[in-house]
This record gives C-alpha cells, structure tokens and sequence, in this order.
C-alpha cells in the first residue's frame, strides 16, 4: 500500500508516467492512489520531493531504501 506523507507534492506527474498500472489519479491540489496499485514502488523510487511512501499493513511507513531495493531487483 503506498501512501501520501507530506505535502511537498509539486504536482511534477512524474509518479502517474511511471506507475504501469494508471493507479495514481493527479487532481490540481492532490494526488490519490487508487486500489488496484500493485505496490511496485516506482513511484517512490521516482518522486524527487519523496512525497510518496510504502506502509505495511498497520499503515506504518516502509524506509525508502526498501523502495529502491525492490525498483532493483526488477530493472
Ligand atoms: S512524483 Fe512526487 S512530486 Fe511528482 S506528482 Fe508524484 S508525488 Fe507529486
Ligand atoms: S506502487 Fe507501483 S502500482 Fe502502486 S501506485 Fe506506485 S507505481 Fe503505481
């Protein structure tokens, strides 16, 4: 699950190019992940204002090192 963590965001649309399931919907003011987001985590690897994070399933947030491991493991 990939949440929103602060609101650095500067609406660059770099994650909705990336993610390759069109789960990230970019509104004027805000960003929202869709259901169907299959934890990839480019879009995390990608945000350059590191915007976007992983949460396990308490909602507890994933270190970003995590992100760029699995982005590794599939390039
Ligand atoms: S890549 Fe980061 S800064 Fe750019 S739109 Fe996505 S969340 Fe916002
Ligand atoms: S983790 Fe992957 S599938 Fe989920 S929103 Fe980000 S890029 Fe899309």
């Amino acid at each position: 699950m990939i949440g929103v963590i602060n609101d650095k965001c500067d609406f660059c649309g770099c994650c909705v190019a990336v993610c390759p399931v069109d789960s990230i919907d970019l509104y004027e003011a805000r960003i929202e992940i869709k259901s169907h987001c299959i934890d990839c985590m480019l879009c995390v690897w990608i945000c350059p204002v590191e915007t976007l994070a992983s949460m396990d399933e308490k909602g507890r947030l994933l270190p970003r090192e995590e992100a760029e491991a699995r982005v590794g493991a599939v390039a």
